[in-house]
């Protein structure tokens, strides 16, 4: 699998595309704004982009998501228990000052567990609410997809709308089982991996984890 991380938006929000090197398959997580910085990627790297996942839909993690979707036809996937976040992003923008683009209807809810397989790639979803009540991480090929649940040092706010601070501990937890050396690509900010995040990061030292 190959990976790049582009930043996009006017709060920097990593959009992470991934692909399978042999099939030219892969996906496309979090394109938050800057289509056409997307586009160029895909375009020079000649992929076939099968599912858009949105890692939730606060709205500088889905502004990309319209032009995409009408220039991949790719798979829009969503869990279930983020719709509301998603059909409320464009009002929850202009609160922000930003214009979004109408949303079109996710075509995949998911679910805790699900797979998304794409060419020779596959990643597992792990629901993990907390920072919004439909965040999930993408896990494989030995790397996780955090959105704005794990950052470097930090965790995602989880002071917004629909947030849970008790849940986003949980979901910590959760995210812990996965191997140390497994690299971790967050929402926002520098990548890192799991064992110097339940090492360093303050949040999972509140967890005591062993
Ligand atoms: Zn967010
Ligand atoms: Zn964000």
């Amino acid at each position: 699998m190959i990976y790049k991380i582009l930043e996009v938006g006017p709060l920097g929000a990593n959009c992470i595309i991934a692909w399978d090197e042999g099939t030219k398959k892969g996906i496309v997580a979090d394109p938050g704004d800057e289509p056409d910085r997307i586009r160029e990627l895909i375009k020079t790297e000649q992929l076939q982009i099968s599912h858009i996942v949105c890692t939730h839909a606060h709205f500088d993690h889905i502004g990309a998501v319209s032009d995409l979707k009408a220039e991949t036809g790719a798979v829009i996937a969503v869990h279930e228990a983020e719709m509301e976040i998603y059909d409320g992003a464009r009002d929850q923008a202009a609160l922000w000052g930003y214009e979004l683009a109408d949303l079109p209807k996710p075509d995949l809810l998911l679910k805790d567990g699900d797979n998304i397989t794409s060419g020779g790639i596959t990643f597992k979803i792990i629901h993990t609410p907390g920072h919004s009540p439909g965040g999930i991480c993408l896990y494989g090929q030995g790397i996780v997809i955090t959105g704005d649940t794990l950052f470097a040092g930090s965790i995602g706010r989880a002071d917004f709308y629909g947030g849970d601070s008790a849940l986003i501990m949980e979901s910590l937890r959760k995210l812990a089982a996965l191997p140390g050396s497994t690299v971790v690509l967050p929402g926002h900010g520098p990548a890192t991996n799991m064992a110097r995040e339940i090492k360093t990061n303050v949040f999972y030292q509140e967890l005591r984890l062993k």
